[in-house]
């Protein structure tokens, strides 16, 4: 009988609530206007030509690096951030090594280092969420591979500063450390760039948030020339399609549309925080386009509270030190203040009814 090889079968199947998200979708980061009317109109202009070719890559990958001020050699497009994971795994990680992460955090590291059959090696973030640097230094070892960090982090929106990273890899020579930016154009600081970088750092980002094509399932991955080559072995040369390539350089050039969103989402940032604080909800000050609140033992019927309101959010009370806690996407200025509504709402609700049982 064929089997799934070991590593595999040892997994458990992730499976993030994808189906029936109708309404206000505050529950994956994504923006809530989408994308630039520049890239739409780029889109409409494909023809059957257009698809009919593979795709190449090399071009948009060359515009990308010039953006990020690159060498094309230090930059590959990928199928969003999920791909970028995914190839670093493949690259770096065999049976055996370690892959250090820094929990709570976004779900996929764990899962492409286990499908190698690595180990996960997870530290809890420290106080507040801060990023546990003697920890993570005090497991590294001649088997740590790979160490993960999404700055800020998803779910708790919490950053940590670049020259901390660029600690750990040094500390880590032997480990390829990946920084996920996917938040990076909320939060504004990037460790794209340093002088001297070392060797071993990958700076990752993507387009799924700030310029809304998670749809399309476009990501960079940039590092080293030399390591960079590696990955290419790894990575399909079609990974990319042509609707992501041509959409690309479109929503590169209006930088315009991306800064008058991001502005938004971060005045939206504030003034959540702000309402969080006046309702008695505990919540970490976020970097990123999202506010981890902890709502209590209610969670479950706080976020059924919100559904009813037409408004889906993201249900964290499993992540590793959230318990009781709900993630909240921040969008448009209008939709901050429809969700604002809604919280006011049911938190006034609630209130009543802790009184009644009282
Ligand atoms: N990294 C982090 C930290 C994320 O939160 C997400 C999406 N939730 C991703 C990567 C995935 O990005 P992409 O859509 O580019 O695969």
């Amino acid at each position: 009988m064929l089997e799934a090889c070991s590593a595999v079968k040892n997994m458990l199947a992730y499976r993030p609530p994808l189906s029936g998200r109708q309404g206000l979708r505050l529950d994956f980061n994504e923006s809530t206007i989408g994308c630039s009317p520049r890239v739409l109109s780029r889109l409409r202009s494909l023809d059957a030509e257009a698809l009919a070719r593979y795709p190449e890559r090399e071009p948009v990958e060359g515009e990308v690096a010039d953006f990020l001020g690159l060498d094309a050699a230090q930059v590959l497009l990928t199928n969003g951030v999920d791909e970028a994971i995914h190839l670093l795994c493949a690259t770096y990680l065999g049976p055996g090594d370690e892959a250090i992460i820094v929990v709570p955090t976004f779900a996929m590291y764990a899962i492409f280092a286990q499908a190698e059959g690595a180990r996960v090696v997870e530290i809890l973030a420290g106080d507040n969420f801060a990023f546990p640097l003697e920890g993570v230094l005090s497991r590294v070892n001649g088997r740590t591979r790979l160490i993960a960090v999404a700055n800020p982090n998803n779910p708790t929106g919490v950053a940590v500063a670049c020259g901390i990273l660029l600690q750990v890899a040094r500390a880590a020579p032997q480990a390829a450390v990946l920084v996920d930016e996917a938040y990076f154009e909320f939060h504004g600081e990037t460790i794209l760039n340093p002088t001297a970088p070392p060797a071993n750092l990958f700076v990752a980002r993507t387009f799924s948030k700030a310029y809304g094509l998670a749809g399309l399932r476009i990501g960079i991955l940039a590092g080293d020339a030399g390591q960079m080559a590696m990955m290419r072995r790894v990575a399909s040369p079609y990974n990319v399609n042509t609707v992501a390539l041509a959409a690309l350089p479109a929503a590169l050039r209006d930088q315009e549309f991306v800064a008058h969103y991001v502005a938004e989402v971060q005045h939206g940032r504030e003034i959540l925080e702000h309402e969080l604080r006046s309702l008695g909800l505990h919540y970490w000050p976020s970097r990123a386009n999202f506010v981890l609140v902890r709502v209590g033992p209610d969670h479950a019927e706080f976020i059924h509270a919100l559904r009813t309101r037409g408004i889906l959010v993201r249900d964290r009370h499993s992540d590793p030190g959230c318990e009781g806690c709900v993630r909240l996407t921040v969008g448009s200025a209008g939709h901050t203040r429809t969700l604002i509504g809604a919280l006011r709402d049911v938190a006034h609700n609630f209130r009543e009814r802790r009184e009644v049982r009282a």
